[in-house]
């Protein structure tokens, strides 16, 4: 049944052994590296925290000490206290050094105040409501690994040890245009026939998440030559070249010979739905890959095959969504015989609720939906049964 066409897996392996990680790395301050590929591992000079510290506000005691203490200093996050002497202890807040001669804090709530003492109303453990030195990050120890993209508690983690400014891989270059004589703009009237550039909107959103210097071109005539030069000019310009459109088989499909006379180019029909034809090639230092015109089938070939391609020449290690195990509550009874990519959203009850209609251009499944069931060829789906889920939480990064 599937015969000329290729895998998913297959098709995906072509393209990450081409996929390359740009070369540039560029240093970026920490406060605007957030959504950057780390392009180096990163080390801590120094331990956190940096000082033995309370983590509450309450009493530094010494516990060979007895429970009814003199209240001797006060010391405040940002300031160092007094070394303690015998018979005293110290008011101390959250986040403020602890000072020699104590070994735990007692919590506000568990002290008495009676004039200038304080009566302990719980035996304090050694170490009790301190926080070591070190206990977060060790001096040396690595707290991020290349190859990762930087989320806001990365960058935060890495201002924790003072790093001020990160290596990073510059970003991808991401080229877009959309064939289709059919197109046109939101805001422009739409002539009979006519129908609006969604992918337009679709593609570029995708391209912004995954945090790539956009290069839009718009919308190219179906014409041979207009193909040509836009694609001269993006290659001049992107990494990569992502287009919608054009890439069947139909009259009106100038991509393919645009960029076999431009470049090269592979053409694969991929055993999978939606999303059958799939052009993949280079012009000059480009790639360039082709994804189908039908709205859900390019949404989902971008999650599926230029997601990874892209995240490989970005630079990042792990590019391929693990995906979950979660509890179909639908039937599919009469599968494709490629693998489906489903449209599905979680419900109340913990499980997948399946859009009723699977149709390729029906835009919105996609955006009801929470994920993608990954559904292995020609196989049916029973309530009840485990699929496997790739929720857009994961698609997304
Ligand atoms: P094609 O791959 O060019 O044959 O297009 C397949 C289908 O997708 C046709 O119904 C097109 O009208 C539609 N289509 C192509 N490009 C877009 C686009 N940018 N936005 C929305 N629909 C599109
Ligand atoms: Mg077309």
């Amino acid at each position: 049944m599937n015969q000329g066409l290729l895998s998913v897996d297959e098709a995906l392996a072509r393209l990450l052994a081409e996929a390359k990680p740009v070369a540039e790395v560029e240093e970026v301050p920490t406060l605007e590296a957030t959504n950057r590929i780390l392009a180096r591992a990163q080390r801590s000079t120094m331990d956190v925290p940096p000082m033995d510290n309370s983590a509450m506000d309450g009493y530094a005691v010494s516990t060979r000490d007895s429970s009814r203490l003199k209240v001797a200093q006060k010391i405040m996050a940002g300031s160092v206290g007094k070394p303690l002497e015998k018979g005293t202890a110290a008011r101390i807040f959250t986040g403020a050094p602890i000072p020699s001669g104590a070994d735990a804090v007692v919590m506000q709530e568990h002290c008495e105040v009676q004039g200038n003492e304080v009566l302990l109303k719980k035996t304090p453990t050694p170490g009790e409501w301190i926080r070591r030195v070190g206990s977060d990050v060790k001096k040396g120890a690595e707290i991020l690994p290349a190859g990762k993209r930087l989320l806001p508690q990365d960058t935060g983690l890495a201002a924790s040890v003072g790093i001020k400014a990160l290596p990073v891989f510059r970003k991808v270059r991401l080229g877009l245009f959309f064939t289709g004589d059919e197109l046109v703009m939101p805001g422009e009237a739409l002539a009979p026939g006519r129908i609006y550039n969604s992918n337009r909107f679709t593609l570029r959103g995708l391209g912004e998440l995954f945090g790539c210097e956009l290069r839009d071109y718009g919308i190219v005539p179906d014409s041979l030559e207009a193909t040509r030069e836009v694609l001269r000019r993006a290659a001049a310009e992107c990494d990569l070249i992502v287009t919608s459109g054009g890439v069947s088989v139909g009259d009106a499909d100038y991509v393919k010979p645009a960029v076999e006379a431009e470049g090269k180019l592979l053409m694969w029909r991929i055993a999978m739905k939606p999303g059958r034809p799939l052009a993949f090639g280079s012009v000059k230092k480009a790639f360039f890959i082709g994804l189908p015109g039908n709205p859900v089938s390019s949404f989902v070939t971008f999650l599926i095959f230029v997601r990874p391609f892209l995240l490989r020449t970005q630079g990042l290690n792990a590019v391929q969504p693990t995906g979950i195990a979660a509890r179909a509550d639908f039937d599919w009874l009469e599968p494709d015989p490629r693998r489906e990519f489903l449209r599905v959203k979680w419900n109340a009850q913990g499980g997948l609720d399946l859009y009723p209609t699977q149709d390729s251009a029906v835009l919105t499944s996609t955006s009801w939906a929470h994920g993608l069931v990954d559904n292995p060829a020609a196989q049916a789906i029973h309530k009840g049964d485990t699929v496997r889920f790739l929720p857009y939480s994961e698609l997304y990064r």
